[in-house]
This record gives C-alpha cells, sequence and structure tokens, in this order.
C-alpha cells in the first residue's frame, strides 16, 4: 500500500549534502536496489503510473538503466539505452545539449526505434530537466510517439518540468517540493 511505499522512499534513498558539488543535495537510491522486496515492489507501483500501451522503454545512463530495465520488462516493452558519446558502435542518433558549464552529448543506438511506436523515457531523477529535454528531443528524432515520461524522484523545486515539452505527460512515483 501507499504507507509501505512512503517508508521505502522515506528509508531506502540516502541523502548527501554537496556531492558532487557544493549546494547539491545528492540522492542515492543504492539502499533501495540491494533490499530485493523493496526494489520490486517500487517498480510494480511504478508500473501501474505510466501510460497504457507502452512499447519502448528509453532509458539514461546509468540509473535510468537499472530503472528502465526491470520497468520495461514488467510492461511488457523493449528497453533502449541513452548512452553518452563514444559507447554506442555504428551510427547512432546524437544530440548536443547545453550544460551549466559547457555540454553533453547523448545517443540512441541507429535504427533501434521505430516510427510511431509507443515509447516512454525513463530515468531516476528530474533536477533541472536539462538531461531530460535532451533525451526527449533524441527520442522524438526517431518518428516515435512519445506517450510521457516517468522518474522514480522529482525535485520540483529546480523546474526540470517545466523544461519539458508541454505536450509529453510527466510521472514521478515521488515528488519533493
Ligand atoms: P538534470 O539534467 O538537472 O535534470 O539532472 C538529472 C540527471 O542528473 C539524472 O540522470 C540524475 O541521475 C542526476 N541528478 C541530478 N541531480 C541529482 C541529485 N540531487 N541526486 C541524484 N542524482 C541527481
Amino acid at each position: 500500500g501507499s504507507a509501505r511505499l512512503a517508508e521505502i522512499l522515506a528509508t531506502r534513498i540516502d541523502e548527501y549534502p554537496d556531492f558532487p558539488a557544493p549546494g547539491v543535495l545528492f540522492r542515492d537510491i543504492t539502499p533501495l536496489l540491494r533490499d530485493a522486496g523493496a526494489f520490486r515492489e517500487i517498480i510494480a507501483h511504478w508500473r501501474a503510473m505510466v501510460p497504457a500501451g507502452v512499447e519502448y522503454v528509453v532509458g539514461t545512463e546509468a540509473r535510468g538503466f537499472v530503472l528502465g530495465a526491470p520497468l520495461a520488462y514488467e510492461l511488457g516493452a523493449g528497453f533502449i539505452p541513452v548512452r553518452k558519446a563514444g559507447k554506442l558502435p555504428g551510427s547512432p542518433a546524437s544530440l548536443r545539449y547545453d550544460l551549466e558549464y559547457g555540454s553533453a552529448e547523448v545517443q540512441i543506438p541507429e535504427g533501434s526505434l521505430p516510427a510511431g511506436a509507443r515509447t516512454l523515457v525513463v530515468d531516476d531523477l528530474l533536477a533541472t530537466g536539462g538531461t531530460a529535454a535532451a533525451t526527449i528531443e533524441l527520442t522524438r528524432s526517431f518518428g516515435v510517439e512519445l506517450v510521457g515520461a516517468s522518474f522514480l524522484i522529482e525535485l520540483e523545486g529546480l523546474g526540470g518540468r517545466e523544461k519539458l515539452p508541454a505536450d509529453v505527460p510527466v510521472t514521478t512515483v515521488w515528488s519533493i517540493p
């Protein structure tokens, strides 16, 4: 039930002040992942929150893999990794995007998403929204039907949701004000 869910979120996600940079309160999901029962319950709860008929889950490196893959498996969907540049063979689809300092590049394997496929973008945490916005843009370049973006944790105070396209439904397991 929801009490058990609240207990898991309160006790299985650790907080580290000033990591990896001053002013950042880092949320570490390692305790959740190592607790077999809690991990299972989170994925079971999460799968019931996402839009129906998902055909592909797109997960971002690295914690979007760890959470997105079991979510895809439970949904009966395929899993597509979004990787940092330089990790994928062939001619992956690429998108360069701006960070606070400098830029980053994300890639998806070539030919991995068929046009029109019902696709869900997944990551562990929505902070400023830069990562998710880039992932959504790159995913949409395949001509898929983006049915939503879904996160275990949303840090509402950082306004990430407003950085995502307005037509993408966003769901989160735990929204932190
Ligand atoms: P952003 O692009 O700012 O929305 O940041 C999202 C990405 O950075 C996700 O892949 C998160 O794993 C990671 N991230 C950002 N802030 C935190 C945080 N406070 N704790 C843990 N991970 C974070």
